[in-house]
């Protein structure tokens, strides 16, 4: 009886293991993809669902729903893609070979695809200090104010810009101590005119302030467009099965500007390549920040550094510190320009 039932489990064990290789068995893994397309994957576990991203733009996907969404707003469907056993994903031929054409830019994109503007945009200024911090050097006191350090940042990250690019204008939202209010901010950024391939990188850039003394470390904010693509129109959805509804929902809400990832991802990189050693990572956060909220252009928000940590006051005081960190947020965002500004090779 015992070996009747071992061999029945052994055949059930079989006829899985054959069904699932099988079940994958001309279907492509979603490992070659990455490695053919060099798109970049973001996974989210909690809704076991994946992003892949590659010269701005996007496609989401999620295991067992049989269709993909491009850019958030073209749904591309009747494909099959599953999980593997072994925890990678699995496309059917003809979703694999849309990915890779949607990510192969054509000629004219690759032509067009161009940065207007950069804007940077020191926080505060005149009778707006911004945090405020200080610390001992030889038994005395020294304060410092955060719209002073965003200021000297912000000039110096302007000023190698202006001398790297100069097919670009790099408008900063202020050059002087003075008061600008968060609308005026936004009217600077929103102000310029964009033709259809032509994109404003913003970046803020701010000083933190904590009430805990030890708080440390950099951190770069990536910020969610004012504008919401549009998912699907409303015919779509009315004839979209209702048990699609919530999916589509769902990656409506995770919907995120791929720019302004990237642009952060890129900062942070730049920033943790020079100041790496001085200064912890405090890693990428999401936050709808007023003032590239309504602006409409990958956009993000750099804090330096802990005002109100001794230490980092005391960095955040060196000009010459400063003079690095600006070297580490230009870095940053001339990588995305590179990734961003798909150059032809001479001779295409
Ligand atoms: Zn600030």
């Amino acid at each position: 009886m015992e070996r009747i039932l071992a061999v029945v489990l052994l055949l059930l064990l079989t006829v899985f293991v054959f069904a699932e290789s099988n079940s994958v068995d001309n279907m492509v893994s979603l490992t070659t993809i990455i490695s053919e397309t060099s798109a970049d994957l973001s996974w989210s576990s909690y809704r076991s669902m994946g992003e892949l991203s590659l010269n701005g733009k996007s496609i989401l996907f999620k295991p067992g729903i049989p269709f993909l969404l491009l850019n958030y707003t073209e749904k591309s469907e009747n494909f099959k893609i599953e999980r593997g056993t072994n925890g990678d994903v699995f496309f059917s031929k003809d979703a694999a070979s849309l990915i890779s054409s949607f990510f192969t830019l054509s000629a004219s994109e690759k032509s067009s695809l161009r940065i207007k503007a950069i804007i940077i945009d020191p926080g505060h200024g005149g009778r707006d200090s911004g945090a405020i911090g200080q610390y001992l050097s030889d038994g005395e006191k020294v304060k410092l104010m955060e719209k002073d350090i965003v200021l000297s940042v912000g000039l110096e990250v302007a000023s190698l810009l202006r001398s790297s690019y100069h097919d670009k204008s790099i408008i900063l939202t202020r050059s002087t101590d003075d008061f600008i209010t968060l609308e005026q901010r936004t009217v600077i950024a929103n102000g310029i005119d964009l033709e259809e391939n032509e994109s404003i990188i913003f970046v803020s850039i701010h000083a933190n302030a904590s009430l805990n003394s030890k708080a440390n470390g950099f951190e770069v904010w990536y910020l969610p467009p004012d504008y919401r693509r549009k998912l699907l129109d409303d015919s779509v959805i009315e004839s979209e099965p209702e048990d699609v509804i919530p999916i589509l929902n769902t990656m409506l809400e995770e919907e995120i500007t791929v720019e302004s990832i990237l642009l952060a991802q890129s900062i942070q990189k730049g920033l943790k390549g020079i100041v790496g050693d001085k200064i912890a990572d405090r890693g990428l956060k999401e936050e709808s920040w007023f003032v590239v909220r309504n602006t409409k252009m990958p956009a993000v928000l750099v804090e330096l550094g802990f005002i109100t940590n001794q230490e980092e006051a005391e960095i955040l005081d060196d000009p010459a510190y400063l003079k690095k960190i600006s070297e580490g947020i230009y870095n940053g965002v001339s990588g995305f320009i590179n990734h961003f500004e798909v150059q032809y090779a001479p001779g295409e």
